[in-house]
């Protein structure tokens, strides 16, 4: 089954752009998934095809009209039924790994990208969207948004990544951030690579892995560490402590 994704956007040129490349563009090519933008000006209904206005209340910049995005949004979700529409925004919900995972294993997605100040509110009340954000940091434009988030899910379908277990082990999977990674040189500048990983001790290897991806997500994302102990402090794991203790 092919993942369907539809941009809205004022600047369809930006696409396929860097998903044109490497695993994401092959996929393309192969058809596991499929683009389709949609010029959000296609729908303004006056003769200068306008797509913005200033905003009610006073302030600088331009809103997107929800008129205008309505129509482009309908349009979009007649050609792809199914589809949950995703409204990049910084005041959205933060995109995790799992909901990345819960749209690579559905039809596709119909994405709506902002630029000026945003989207008129009240198109979040008149359609059904989800409003996602891709982090803490204020973007031009929703496009760049978008293409981070196609990324994340085309790599996940079936086929586009060459080991089928790579992506199973990486950060955010179990609630963890990754291991750290070496290769050779087995010395560079005088530093080694961790001696257990040339013992060829694989249960050694992963004890060691699965320590440091405990070590490293409490130093250095606590917020994660607090999230994934509170998970794994509930009654159905017992075993928690054991492992805490373990090599500390
Ligand atoms: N005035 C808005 C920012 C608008 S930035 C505010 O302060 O909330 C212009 C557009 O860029 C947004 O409409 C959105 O589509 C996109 N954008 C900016 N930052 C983003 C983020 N962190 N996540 C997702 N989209 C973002």
């Amino acid at each position: 089954m092919t993942f369907s994704a539809a941009v809205l956007t004022l600047y369809p040129e930006m696409f396929p752009g860097p998903l044109g490349v490497s695993l994401a563009g092959r996929a393309l090519g192969e058809g596991t998934w499929s683009l389709d933008t949609v010029q959000i000006r296609d729908f303004a209904t006056d003769k200068h095809r306008t797509v913005d206005d200033t905003p009610a209340g006073g302030g600088a910049g331009m809103v997107l009209r929800a008129d205008v995005l309505a129509a482009a949004v309908d349009h979009a979700r007649a050609l792809h039924p199914g589809a949950p529409v995703l409204a990049m925004t910084p005041r959205g919900r933060p995109i995790t790994q799992a909901r990345i995972r819960e749209l690579a294993a559905g039809p596709g997605v119909i994405i709506l990208c902002g630029r000026f100040e945003g989207f008129d509110e009240r198109i979040f009340a008149g359609r059904a969207i989800e409003e996602v954000s891709v982090g803490d940091i204020v973007l031009s434009g929703g496009e760049p948004a978008a293409i981070m988030l196609l990324d994340a899910c085309i790599r996940l379908l079936p086929g586009v990544m060459g080991a089928a277990s790579s992506g199973c082990e990486e950060s955010f999977e179990e609630g963890l951030l990754e291991y750290p990674h070496f290769t050779r040189p087995v010395e560079w500048e005088g530093r080694t690579i961790p001696e257990v990983l040339r013992s060829g001790d694989h249960a050694k290897i992963a004890a060691w892995r699965k320590q440091r991806a405990e070590d490293d997500t409490r130093l250095r994302r606590p917020d994660l560490w607090e999230r994934h102990r509170g998970v794994r402090g509930q009654p159905a794991s017992g075993a928690r402590h054991d492992n805490e203790e373990q090599g500390q």
